[in-house]
C-alpha cells in the first residue's frame, strides 16, 4: 500500500470483532489485505481471522511487552516506505490492549496514523446496558487485589458519570462483591456478558441482587464481562415533591422565575438549584406547567 503524501508509510489502527466475525467491517478487511506487515498482539490467534477472510499479509508479534527494539523495527518499517496495521486479539487496539507505545513514537516521528474503527466491547456494552450513556468514564480492568480493588470503587463512589469496567471470569463474582461493598448494595449496575456472542447476556439490577444472581447459575460466571456501574444521584436526580411543585407553578404564575424559585424554597424547603432546574425545563413547555 503506497502512501502518496510522504516516502514514510502509514500505521492503521485496525479494529477486529469481539466475537462474532460479522462484525468486521469492510475497510478493516481491505486495510489489512493491502498493508505490507501486520502487527498482531497473538499471531496465532489472529492467524484464524486472517484466514476466515482470506488476507495473507506477513504477520509480526506486538504486545505490551515487546521491548523498544521491537517498536523501533516497526517504526524502521514505517520510515522505510512500509505500511503497517496494529490488531489485537479482540476489538480496538489501545483499548485495555496493547499499541500506546507505537502510536505515540510514530507520532512523534511524525509518521501517518489512522484509525480503522470497529467494534470495542465498551461502546457495545454502553449501547445496549439502558443505563445513562451521556457522560462515562471507562476504567478499564479494575485492580486484581481484593484491598486495592475496593480502594478503587470506594474512591469512585461519588462519581456521577457512568462508569464501564472490564472484567474476566475468574475474578467476577469477587468484583462484583467488592462493588457491591464499595458502591452500595443498591447502586444499579449492568453485567454484559459474551457481547456479540452466542451466549450474550446483557442484565440490569443492583448491585445487591447481581451478587445473588451471580451466584445463582454457574453459566452466568462463564465468558467475558463488561460491568457498568450507573453514576451516583445528583441533587437535580433527587424527586422533589409535589406539593412543592405545586407551590413553583402558583408563584410562577405571578412573580418572576427567579423570586418564585426563591420563595418556592423558602417556603418547601427544596434546594434553590433543584428547583431552578425545574422552572427553566417547564418555562420551556408550551402550556407552562411544572412537569408533575
Ligand atoms: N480492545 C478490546 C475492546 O475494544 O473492547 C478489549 C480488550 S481487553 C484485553 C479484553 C476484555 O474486554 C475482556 O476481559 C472483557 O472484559 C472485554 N470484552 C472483550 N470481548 C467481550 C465480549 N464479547 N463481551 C463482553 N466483554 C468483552
Amino acid at each position: 500500500m503506497s502512501d502518496t503524501a510522504s516516502s514514510s508509510g502509514t500505521l492503521y489502527i485496525v479494529a477486529t470483532p469481539i466475537g462474532n466475525l460479522g462484525d468486521m467491517t469492510s475497510r478493516a478487511i481491505e486495510t489489512l489485505k493491502a498493508v505490507d506487515l501486520i502487527a498482531a498482539e497473538d499471531t496465532r490467534h489472529s492467524a484464524r481471522l486472517l484466514q476466515h477472510f482470506g488476507i495473507q499479509t506477513r504477520m509480526t508479534s506486538y504486545h505490551d511487552f515487546s521491548d523498544d527494539a521491537r517498536v523501533e523495527l516497526l517504526l524502521h518499517n514505517l520510515l522505510d516506505g512500509q505500511s503497517v496495521a496494529l490488531i489485537s486479539d479482540a476489538g480496538t487496539p489501545l483499548i485495555s490492549d496493547p499499541g500506546y507505545r507505537l502510536v505515540n513514537r510514530a507520532r512523534e516521528r511524525g509518521l501517518r496514523v489512522v484509525p480503522i474503527p470497529g467494534v470495542c466491547a465498551m461502546t457495545t456494552a454502553l449501547s445496549a446496558a439502558g443505563i445513562p450513556s451521556d457522560r462515562f468514564a471507562f476504567e478499564g480492568f479494575p485492580p486484581a487485589k481484593h484491598t486495592s480493588r475496593l480502594k478503587l470503587f470506594q474512591a469512585l463512589v461519588q462519581e456521577t458519570r457512568t462508569l464501564v469496567f472490564y472484567e474476566s471470569p475468574h475474578r467476577i463474582l469477587e468484583c462484583v462483591d467488592d462493588m457491591a461493598a464499595g458502591f452500595g448494595f443498591d447502586r444499579t449496575a449492568v453485567i454484559a456478558r459474551e457481547l456479540t456472542k452466542t451466549f450474550e447476556t446483557i442484565h440490569c439490577d443492583t448491585l445487591g441482587s447481581l451478587q445473588h444472581w451471580l451466584r445463582a447459575d454457574e453459566n452466568q460466571q462463564r465468558g467475558e464481562f463488561v460491568v457498568l456501574i450507573k453514576g451516583a444521584a445528583t441533587e437535580q436526580d433527587e424527586e422533589i415533591p409535589a406539593d412543592a411543585k405545586r407551590i413553583l407553578q402558583v408563584l410562577m404564575e405571578e412573580l418572576s422565575v427567579k423570586q418564585a424559585v426563591s420563595l418556592a424554597s423558602r417556603l418547601s424547603g427544596v434546594k434553590k438549584n433543584q428547583l431552578y432546574a425545574l422552572a427553566l425545563a417547564s418555562a420551556a413547555k408550551p402550556d407552562d406547567t411544572v412537569a408533575q
